[in-house]
This record gives structure tokens, sequence and C-alpha cells, in this order.
């Protein structure tokens, strides 16, 4: 069968026997199409949702291999769509009919301990990254579940537990290694190549394809001070509004987060709240246990608590909590603001939606940012919304498609109801369907990697991302 695949001008071409057998001899992994053994299951990716089919699907082994099939692209005016560990919401990873550059194979760390260092491989996951880096109790600050792609989380930014004592995760990155689309490999620091460096920290994939990511790294752990807080729904409103002022007060050290779901059996919970609606507060404390137990106990005086885990934790496993909760292979639907403040209406519609969420699964998100996050200027990293205090994601999860409708309904119209209250930006690896919009993700930093992009990438090759036109 002769493989059709979309070029430059977007139209179908056909791809000669001739032409992807000497793709095949070239690159060291597998080169799958449509009908052959493993493609099915190669196309796969975190949210069930998406179902895309490329015409080729080229999975790397190494560098070597990206270059190969960067080449072969090249020659034949392909477009490229690139996956990291394929987690992205919006599944940007895939596209149908393009060339897949998957990276999801490579997936090695090497921790430089003397040094305070790491590079990750672009298919390493952040449990990889954890698992190498804590081994010498040390950390980079990442994103709260360990089966995410560091790459796509990366190129968006970056943030998790540790990200308002240590940045986020492009404020530790050092260097950057890519393979241009014309198949040229650059280093990119803030020195050599800082255009591109500076494009990748919160830009996405529309510039290069990174082949590895050198992070500074800091000591954490290996135990920590962490858990969650529970309280009944019916709670939740005074409680969001002391929420507010005890994140006002926080030392940088503290990450507390509000998430409002069907209560996971915890055990220290009682037996009778399981499955019911409940308030979560899930803090962490990077510092000394003692003073971890201190600043976390406050979360229990914030309201009538049912009870708590806090207590020590492997960082390890601490980063992997929420993993049963966000498995991969779920239908999902995801939706995103950004607040500056969290005031007594917004508490009044997150708790109303909260009392109806449309499956047992979904949940309504709330990160708390600001520490070392928000003492980064707007212009110094691609990443743009460092005045923001909280994120707030709607994970809308479930199981079957014959509830695609009601549960996409719930996510719009809670999106609706809470958009007076947003900033009007948005995290770019959490761009849903109707925010996708270049000025909501990088407002003022949008011109300037307009024309990076100009340099990098004019025929805007890398186009299946959240894209950043060439502005020629
Ligand atoms: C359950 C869950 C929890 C999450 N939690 C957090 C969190 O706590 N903090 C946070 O910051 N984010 C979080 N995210 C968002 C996450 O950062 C993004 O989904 C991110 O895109 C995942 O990276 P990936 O490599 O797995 O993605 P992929 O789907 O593989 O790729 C995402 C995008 O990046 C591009 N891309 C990937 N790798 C490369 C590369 N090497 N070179 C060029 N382009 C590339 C792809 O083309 C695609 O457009 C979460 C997402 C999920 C689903």
């Amino acid at each position: 069968m002769t493989v059709q695949a979309l070029n430059l001008s977007e139209k179908l071409v056909p791809i000669e026997k001739g032409a992807l057998d000497e793709l095949r001899s070239w690159i060291r992994g597998r080169v799958l199409a449509r009908g052959d053994e493993g493609y099915d299951e190669a196309r796969k990716i975190w949210n069930a949702m998406i179902d895309k089919r490329p015409a080729l699907i080229v999975e790397c082994t190494g560098t070597a291999d990206v270059i190969y099939a960067v080449q072969f692209a090249k020659k034949h005016q392909l477009l490229i769509s690139v996956r990291g560990a394929g987690h992205n919401i919006a599944g940007r990873a895939l596209q149908d009919n393009v060339l897949l550059i998957d990276l999801s194979h490579i997936r090695t760390v090497l921790v430089y301990p003397d040094k305070k260092t790491m590079t990750a491989s672009p298919g390493a996951t952040l449990a990889d990254v954890d698992h190498e880096a804590q081994a010498y109790g040390l950390a980079v600050p990442v994103g709260i579940n360990s089966t995410t792609g560091i790459s796509g989380l990366t190129l968006g930014g970056g943030f998790g537990w540790l990200s308002r004592s240590l940045g986020m995760t492009i404020d530790n990155l050092l260097s950057v290694e890519v393979v241009t689309v014309d198949g040229e490999r650059l280093l990119c620091t803030k020195d050599q190549n800082p255009d591109i460096f500076w494009a990748m920290t919160g830009g996405g994939g529309n510039f290069a394809i990174a082949t590895s990511f050198t992070f500074k790294l800091h000591p954490v752990g290996p135990q920590v001070m962490c858990g969650p807080v529970a309280f009944a729904l019916e709670e939740a409103e005074s409680v969001l509004a002391n929420y507010r002022k005890f994140c006002q007060n926080a030392p940088n050290e503290v990450a507390v987060w509000a998430v409002m779901r069907h209560a996971p059996p915890f055990p220290f919970l009682d037996k009778a709240y399981h499955g019911r609606p409940v308030l979560l507060l899930v803090g962490l404390y990077n510092g000394p246990m003692d003073k971890g137990k201190t600043e976390l106990m406050r979360l229990k005086e914030l309201g009538k608590s049912l009870g708590d885990g806090i207590t020590p934790h492997r960082f390890t496993d601490f980063e992997r909590a929420f993993d049963p909760l966000l498995t991969p292979g779920s239908r999902n639907y995801w939706k995103s603001h950004n607040f500056i403040k969290i005031d007594d209406q917004l508490i009044k519609v997150l708790v109303d939606y909260a009392k109806k969420l449309p499956s047992t699964s979904s949940e309504i998100f709330i990160a708390q940012m600001g520490g070392k996050v928000n003492k980064v200027a707007q212009d110094a990293t691609a990443y743009p919304h460092r005045n923001v205090e909280f994120i707030m994601n709607v994970h809308t999860r479930w199981e079957k498609e014959g509830d695609d409708k009601k549960c996409i309904s719930w996510a719009r119209d809670f999106y609706k109801a809470t958009e007076p209250f947003a900033t009007g930006g948005v995290y770019v690896n959490f761009v849903s369907e109707g925010d996708d919009s270049i000025e909501k993700a990088y407002s003022q930093n949008a011109g300037r990697l307009a024309k990076i992009k100009n340099k990098y990438d004019p025929k805007n090759v890398l186009r299946t991302n959240l894209n950043v036109k060439p502005s020629q």
C-alpha cells in the first residue's frame, strides 16, 4: 500500500516504496505505517479522546534517528509532528497524515551529582527524572503526575510542588540540544544560540526538535513533609476563603493545591466519605520536617477537617501520589484559567460546580503559584504568566464515549462561569479547544517568538503545536 502523507501545502502526496525502504534503512528504530503490526499501539497517547493516524511513525532510538527523519521530511517536504511522552491533553503530538517523530523510547537520564546537573533524554517521564535525581537527594521542579513527559512539560514551562521554592522547570534549564527542521544539531544556552534557547523556555515545540535537556538540580528530600487534608464539600466556601489567606502568608517552601473531587479511599478518611465530593488541600513543604509539620498542620485550622494524611513521605512517592487518579486511557477534556486572586464570588462558582461534577473521576484543581515563580521577569522566559497566583485546571474525565456530551458541556459551562474572574491568559500546556490563541498563551512575548520562528522554521514545518506562525 502506498503511504500518503501531508506536505507543507497540506496536500496528500504519495511516499513511494523505494523512498520508504530508504528511510527504514537509515533509522535504527521502527518506522510504522498504517496496517503495520504495532502501528495502532504506537499511536496511542495519554488522552483516549485523541484518535489520530499519522502517515508514518518514526520511533527514534537517539539523535541520529531524529536527524535522518528530519532530513527525509525535508527532502519530501512533509509536515512533522513530534511526540515526547504523549501526555498533552489536546493531543498535539499526534496529527493525521503527518510524519510523526516519536521520541518516547529515548528515556535515559544522566545525573552529575558533583555539578548538581542532570541531562534528560526527550522521551523521559517525570518518574524517570525524579528516580535518577533522588538517588543523590537531588531534584528539579517538575509537574505532579509522574507519567508526564519532561519534553512537553519543559517546552511549555513546567510547574509543580517545588516551583514556589525553586522556580519553574524552565527557570532551572541550563541547555537544550535541538535538531532544527534543516536537520542541523544545535546546542542552545543563554550564551549560545540564545534566541532559540529563550524560545524553548515556554514557546512549545514550534522551533526545533529538542533531543536533550540539561537542568540545574537542588537538594530535596529524600523524605519531605507532605499530604492531604480533607474537608466536606459543604464546608468548602469558608475553607477556600481561609485558604486564600493561608496562601497570602505562606513561605515559599510551602505549596498547597486545592482539589474538589469525589474522595479517594484514603485510610485516614471515614469510609462514609469515600466516593463523596470533598475539598482536599494537598501540601508539600520543601525544607526541614519540623517546620514543614508546623506549616502544613495549619491547614487543619482552616475548617472542620475530616482527617489528614500529612506525614513524611519519600519525595518520589509523593510525586506519584496523583497517578492513580490520572491514569492514561480515559477520556479527558480539560479547561484552564489563570487567576491573580480568588475572590468570594469566584469561590461560590467553584463550589457550585464542584457539587455537580459530571463523573466520579472529574476534579477541579487549583495550583498555588507565586513564590519564586513570580520573581522572574515576564520577558525573561517565553512563558509569560509571572503575575499569576493560581492556575485552575478542570480535569474532566470519564470512560464511556456516550458520556462525551454531558462531560464536555459541564466543562465548557464551568469555564464560562469562571471566565470573568480570570486574567485571560492560559498556560500553553493546558490549552484546549476554544482558548487556543497565541496571544492568550504568550501575551507580550508572542511577537518575539514569531521573529525567532522566522529564523528557525520559516516554512512552518512544525505547526501541529499551538502554532507560533512565522511573521513573514
Ligand atoms: C495528568 C496530567 C498532569 C499534568 N500535570 C502538570 C503539572 O503538574 N505541571 C505542568 O506544568 N504541566 C502538567 N501537565 C501538562 C503537561 O506539561 C503537558 O501535557 C506536556 O505537554 C506533556 O509533555 P509530553 O512530552 O508528555 O507531551 P507530548 O504530548 O508528547 O507533547 C506535547 C507537545 O510538545 C511537543 N513536543 C514534545 N516533545 C518535543 C520535543 N522533544 N521537541 C519538540 N517538540 C516536542 C509536541 O509536539 C506537542 O505539541 C499535566 C498533564 C497531564 C495530562
